[in-house]
């Protein structure tokens, strides 16, 4: 029933930037090349994520809002067999539309015609023809008009708009050959072109260097930030002790190029953004006592190893992951970031 949908729907939905999220995740995942997200007041007025990804028939756009459906079986898999992957079980989309006011629109690349649906406070109404281009936009607004405690509780329009933009920032990094766009109440905060190249950033980087994740980089925090990154390029093949650890690759900022308040400290761990104190650790340490109080370094790592040997905590709101050997990763996390500040000498 209603209810009980609307606590459930708490467990995925905590603010706008799991909204966005849950979006982003989406148009990944239909193959999208193009991003755009927009959102207003920090989002809790309206989010608007589009994208020209394979899209969706009728049938595909009713299926879509429907709790526990989902397309992605093989992903399933994927979960349980190691680090994680992009949705969770098909529960996003109706959370979503349980506690808000969501409309979606869509038509499949090779389909005549668009659809649009919409769902409000969980009730489903029926979808209509409607003009769009290939792909699929939607809009959320008026998050948690109906959980009063829950829209109660979210911050300040700028609060909320940061952790939108770390959110769409983490998918824009890990996603150099999508071109991903940030737009706040009508303002352009970044936009990235997409040319990075569709394979994964870490194969990627294995073959042509950083210069595309540079490039990226700039986008998203700007030249002075991008120029000052020092490359961190370092495989378990060049050292001779054992290691939990394959390779670490990405981007570091010079110890100066700081900045106060928040993180800029964005991990992947076989191409998935997660987060892990033992990484942040493991950056932070090896800065050393180059680091000024309250100044963060921005980082980009992509960690590579074992996917046996990451424990992925599978709650639907949080990428937070655990290693087997926490202080093995630790130590090669830190070794490859302070061997890149050496090498620059740093
Ligand atoms: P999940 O991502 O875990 O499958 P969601 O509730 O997020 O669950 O989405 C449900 C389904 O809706 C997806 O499996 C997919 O088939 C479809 N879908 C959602 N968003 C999009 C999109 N942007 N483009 C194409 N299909 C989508
Ligand atoms: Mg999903």
């Amino acid at each position: 029933d209603a209810t009980v949908q609307r606590i459930a729907a708490g467990e995925v939905v905590e603010r706008p930037a799991s909204v966005v999220k849950e979006l982003v995740e989406n148009s990944i995942d239909a193959d999208a090349s193009r991003v755009s997200v927009a959102v207003e007041r920090g989002g809790k007025d309206g989010i608007r994520v589009r994208d020209d990804g394979v899209g969706m028939s009728a049938e595909e756009l009713d299926l879509a809002v429907r709790d526990h459906h989902t397309s992605k079986i093989g992903d399933i898999a994927d979960l349980e067999a190691g680090v994680g992957t992009l949705g969770f079980r098909g529960e996003a989309l109706a959370a979503v539309g349980a506690v808000s006011r969501l409309t979606m629109r869509s038509k499949p690349r090779d389909g005549e015609m668009g659809h649009e649906l919409t769902v409000e406070g969980g009730d489903i109404g029926d979808s209509s023809p409607a003009g769009c281009p290939a792909g699929t936009v939607v809009e959320v607004d008026d998050l948690f008009y109906n959980v009063p405690a829950r829209r109660k509780f979210l911050k300040t329009d700028a609060t909320e708009f940061d952790h939108v933009n770390t959110v769409v920032t983490q998918y824009a990094l890990a996603n150099p050959g999508v071109a991903v766009s940030l737009e706040h109440d009508g303002r352009e905060v970044f936009a990235t072109d997409g040319n990075g190249g569709r394979s994964p950033p870490s194969s990627r980087t294995q073959s042509g260097g950083t210069g595309n994740l540079r490039s990226t980089v700039l986008s998203v925090y700007g030249r002075e930030v991008a120029e000052s990154m020092v490359d961190v390029e370092w495989s378990a093949d060049d050292v001779s002790a054992e290691t939990p650890i394959r390779s670490v690759r990405g981007l570091v900022s010079h110890p100066e190029t700081t900045r106060a308040g928040r993180e800029y400290l964005s991990t992947f761990v076989n191409d998935r953004y997660v987060t892990a104190s033992t990484l942040r650790e493991a950056v932070l340490d090896a800065y050393g006592g180059q680091l000024a109080p309250d100044r963060y370094p921005f980082a980009v790592l992509f960690v590579e190893l074992d996917p046996a040997t990451v424990d992925v905590n599978v709650h639907p709101r949080k990428l937070e992951v655990r290693f087997d050997d926490e202080s093995g990763v630790k130590e090669a996390v830190s070794e490859a970031v302070k061997e890149a500040l050496l090498a620059e000498g740093l």
